[in-house]
């Protein structure tokens, strides 16, 4: 099967989000990984931004809150091709009104095959890898052949042989 490839930068465009009992917790991670994240481009929803730039003194591009529609606008940036990392810390004791697009985010990247740590673990596996400095090769999903091989399937289906 061929792949199409999209070539990540090497200076990563990372979105963070944290839900409100999970901010902390972001920004402490947040906190111990400055020199890191100075490397890249940050983008967040509202809130999250707002603490990580007084937190980091970094420049952080803020999207809307979370509940606001701001989870959306990361999703269709991730659709876009406009953002390389989701660091998003929910949570995961509580239910929102906005969850539906909390899960619409969380499709979109793995549609998109980019990294998603949902908890510090995750994030320092993925800010310890060598990765995060370098170019990378991420593959793109393969709709044209999957549609291909659903054609295929439907051909054989209505001519009796499946
Ligand atoms: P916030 O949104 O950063 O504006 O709090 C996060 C969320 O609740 O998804």
């Amino acid at each position: 099967m061929t792949h199409q490839i999209s070539l990540m930068p090497a200076r990563k465009r990372i979105a963070l989000i944290a839900h409100d009992d999970r901010k902390q917790d972001l920004l402490e991670w947040a906190r111990f990984n400055k020199g890191k994240l100075s490397r890249h481009d940050l983008y967040a929803t509202g809130t999250t931004g707002t603490l990580l730039q007084q937190e980091l003194d970094l420049p952080v591009h803020t999207f809307l809150s979370g509940p606001l529609g701001g989870d959306q606008q990361v999703g269709a940036k991730i659709a876009e091709n406009a953002i390389d990392v989701l660091i998003f810390f929910w949570d995961p004791l509580e239910t929102h009104p906005h969850d539906p697009d909390v899960r619409a985010l969380l499709r979109l990247a793995v549609l998109q095959n980019i990294p998603v740590a949902m908890n510090r673990s995750s994030a320092d596996f993925i800010f310890s890898s060598s990765l995060m400095d370098a170019e990378y090769e991420r593959q793109l999903y393969d709709f044209a052949g999957r549609l291909e091989r659903r054609r295929a399937i439907d051909a054989l289906r209505a001519s009796g042989k499946r």
